[in-house]
């Protein structure tokens, strides 16, 4: 049997496999994408201490798997957690191709995007409406696109768009934002950026691909047209909890509760990463809370 299993390869599920891994633990990480979750989709981080110059979330997220790789206790399955379920000593945690038991396990599974449910969204999926700037924005080169949202994602989306597209519109339904103010400025620093506040979309339209969206004024409640090809949508994350929603205690929002030792109310099974409960949810704090959950996973399995 495995000392511990860990759910969600990014940033903090490949810490805290780094520090189980160095206490000698044998871990298995199961991750149903490639390894680095949302460093994937982030072009480039600017503010993880040491990178003057920032760093690609790409070579990020290679070289922490790469770290924990090149150890012989570890093995990374591809596939999706279903259910984790606590037996007399152990725990077993059940994917599509079988089982896997432990002694322990981390639930590092982060989240995945909101959608606007608006008319046109759903038909158009891959078709010019996308959730990830940094996977699709290459097929925008010189070309209009819309970003949707005010937070961290959609200025770097939009900041990210800005040398790629000819405009990008950024759609956000209030007149400040919830992102970083340093976020603000440099987007503000791009004439192809536009900032079209205080409106939301209501419906994306197009033939085969996208070519218009309607967006209502929330002041005059006016709805006018703008012609793009595409739409990145960065309106928040839901997080992936619903398989321990019924075992582990979570808040409104679907964060998995956990105390300072990283642990959740079942004893043995720990959680790190923008899954928990928490103010700031950065790859910095997501590696913070990896280290603390893994070391904690060690103390908890050598006093078994
Ligand atoms: P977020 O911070 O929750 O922001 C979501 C944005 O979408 C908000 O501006 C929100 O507007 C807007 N929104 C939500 N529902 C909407 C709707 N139905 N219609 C129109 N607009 C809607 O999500 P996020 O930007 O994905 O960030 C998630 C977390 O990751 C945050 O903690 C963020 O700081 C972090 N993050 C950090 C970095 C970084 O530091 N480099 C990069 C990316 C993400 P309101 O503001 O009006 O609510």
């Amino acid at each position: 049997m495995l000392d511990l299993t860990i759910i969600g390869a990014g940033p903090a599920g490949m810490t805290a496999a780094l520090y189980a891994l160095r206490s000698g633990l044998s871990v298995a990480i199961i991750e149903q994408g490639a390894p680095g979750g949302q460093l994937l989709k982030t072009e480039k981080i600017e503010n993880y201490p040491g990178f003057v110059d920032g760093v690609l979330g790409m070579d990020l997220a290679t070289n922490m798997f790469m770290q924990i790789n090149a150890f012989e206790n570890f093995k990374l399955i591809n596939d999706t957690a279903k259910k984790i379920s606590k037996n007399a000593d152990n725990f077993t945690v059940n994917i599509s191709i079988g089982t896997v038991d432990s002694k322990a396990v981390i639930v590092a599974t982060g989240g995945y995007p909101k959608t606007l449910d608006i008319p046109g969204e759903k038909q158009f999926a891959g078709k010019g409406v996308s959730y990830c700037a940094i996977c699709d924005g290459f097929f925008f080169k010189n070309k209009v696109v819309a970003v949707i949202g005010g937070g961290n994602t959609a200025l770097e989306d939009a900041i990210y768009l800005a040398s790629i597209a000819k405009e990008v519109y950024l759609i956000h339904r209030r007149n400040t934002f919830r992102g970083s103010q340093i976020l603000v400025d440099k987007l503000k620093s791009y004439n192809n950026v536009h900032l079209v506040l205080e409106k939301v979309p209501v419906e994306i339209k197009g033939d085969t691909k996208v070519s218009e969206i309607l967006v209502k004024d929330l002041k005059t409640n006016e709805i006018t047209s703008m012609f793009v090809n595409g739409v990145f949508l960065a309106i928040g994350q839901i997080m992936n909890s619903e398989f321990v929603k019924d075992s582990l205690d979570t808040d409104g929002l679907g964060h998995i509760v956990v105390n300072e030792k990283m642990a959740s109310v079942t004893s043995g099974i720990f959680a790190c990463g923008d899954i928990i409960t928490k103010n700031l949810r950065q790859v910095s704090t997501a590696v913070g809370d990896g280290a603390i959950a893994g070391q904690m996973a060690y103390e908890y399995i050598s006093q078994l």
